[in-house]
């Protein structure tokens, strides 16, 4: 697949704001923050989009919960509630091709989204 810009974050080829990382995960600051708190969790592995998610990154892919869930914790937002929320292809708004969990909270957030 294509490089993106969070395999560059990834790699240590660009500059985030880095909220959290180990050897399969990476979480920082949107640039252009939705809410109060908006963190972006990825996989360093380069999977392009929820559709390309195999049988084999299922511990993976539970693991950028876990990570949403431990930072939604440390800023504070766990209790009053937040939204975790992955865009899928084109109509879903997504707009990098580097599969991401987006962590949004710190305000009351409307539902259904737009
Ligand atoms: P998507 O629309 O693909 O679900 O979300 C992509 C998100 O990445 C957007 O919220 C956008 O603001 C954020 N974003 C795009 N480029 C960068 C970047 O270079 N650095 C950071 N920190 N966030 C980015």
């Amino acid at each position: 697949m294509s490089d993106t810009v969070f395999g560059k974050i990834a790699r240590g080829e660009m500059d985030a704001d880095i909220v959290y990382q180990d050897a399969e995960i990476v979480a920082f600051r949107d640039l252009n923050p939705q809410a109060p708190v908006h963190i972006l969790i990825i996989p360093r592995k380069p999977i392009a989009t929820l559709n390309d998610v195999t049988p084999e990154d299922a511990a993976l892919v539970g693991r950028l919960f876990q990570v949403a869930s431990r930072l939604a914790a440390e800023e504070g937002i766990a209790d009053q509630g937040y939204r975790t929320v992955i865009n899928c292809n084109a109509q879903a708004g997504q707009t990098v091709y580097h599969l991401h969990v987006h962590l949004l909270g710190g305000r009351a957030l409307q539902w259904p989204p737009g």
